[in-house]
């Protein structure tokens, strides 16, 4: 049904040696939605997504994407099954153009008519990709890179795209530029999306279901609409009172 999680995290402990980043993590993507993972700097977002797409392997735990175990496979594996990552701080192929790291995303894909639909697609969400589509990419501004990361991993057609800190050093008008296209996304592709912010703002007001991280802990989760009547969430996550 389209309820079943098309991402399930089971008691996931992912470390650095000796130091352990998530301790125990479980939480679920449902199919069509976006969730998101608000913490703090250092809480543990940015492994945990690293732990899902296969570039760390966890400790223990174990991670279910569309029903089938991805834990601890090989990350080009997990892309082929339709999983997309979006790092934190871009990491666009500088001396590549814009259209070659495009392409970079569809690398696995075959259908070389649909990799050619799904450039214009994403010209669309981000004409300005257009205009500069033959530039190398390292000559982008931030915001302009963030959108061509976002981009890429749409090139691999994914089920589901995991977004790390989209907001990093972006102005807030460039932020909800693209807060409201990672929507747009959502709402007529379908991808299924997850996010980890900082900015719990722009991050509940995006989401669908949120899940608040502190020590690699989940501490509190639910609908973005209740967290943000939360005193707590006002408090620490919102700077309100
Ligand atoms: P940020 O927003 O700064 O990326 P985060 O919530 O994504 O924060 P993580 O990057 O997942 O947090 O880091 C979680 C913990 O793991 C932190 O204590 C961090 O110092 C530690 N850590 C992260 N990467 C490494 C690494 N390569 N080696 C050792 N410790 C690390």
């Amino acid at each position: 049904t389209s309820d079943a999680p098309v991402l399930k995290l089971l008691n996931v402990e992912s470390a650095y040696g000796p130091i352990k980043a998530i301790r125990g993590v479980s939480l679920q993507v449902r199919r069509g939605e976006i969730a998101t993972v608000l913490g703090s700097n250092g809480a543990g977002k940015t492994t945990i997504l690293k732990t899902i797409s296969g570039i760390i392997d966890p400790r223990k735990g174990s991670i279910e994407f569309k029903g089938e175990p991805i834990t601890a496979q090989d990350p080009a594996f997990i892309v082929q099954q339709g999983l997309s990552h979006v790092p934190e701080g871009r990491e666009v192929f500088p001396l590549l153009s814009v259209r070659d790291n495009l392409l970079m995303g569809a690398y696995t894909r075959k259908d070389r008519d649909g990799v050619a639909r799904d450039i214009e697609v994403v010209f669309g969400y981000f004409p300005i990709l257009r205009e500069r589509a033959a530039q190398d990419a390292g000559l982008l501004s931030g915001g302009q890179q963030q959108m061509l990361a976002i981009s890429r991993a749409l090139m691999a057609n994914p089920d589901l795209i995991l977004l790390d800190e989209p907001s990093l050093g972006l102005s807030p008008k460039l932020t909800k530029e693209i807060f409201e296209i990672v929507v747009r996304i959502n709402r007529e592709r379908g991808t299924t999306i997850l996010l980890v912010e900082q900015n719990a703002n722009m991050a509940l007001n995006a989401s669908d279901y949120g899940y608040v991280l502190e020590n690699g802990r989940i501490v509190m989760e639910d609908t973005c609409a209740r967290l943000r009547e939360k005193d707590d969430i006002k408090e620490f996550y919102l700077g309100m009172k």
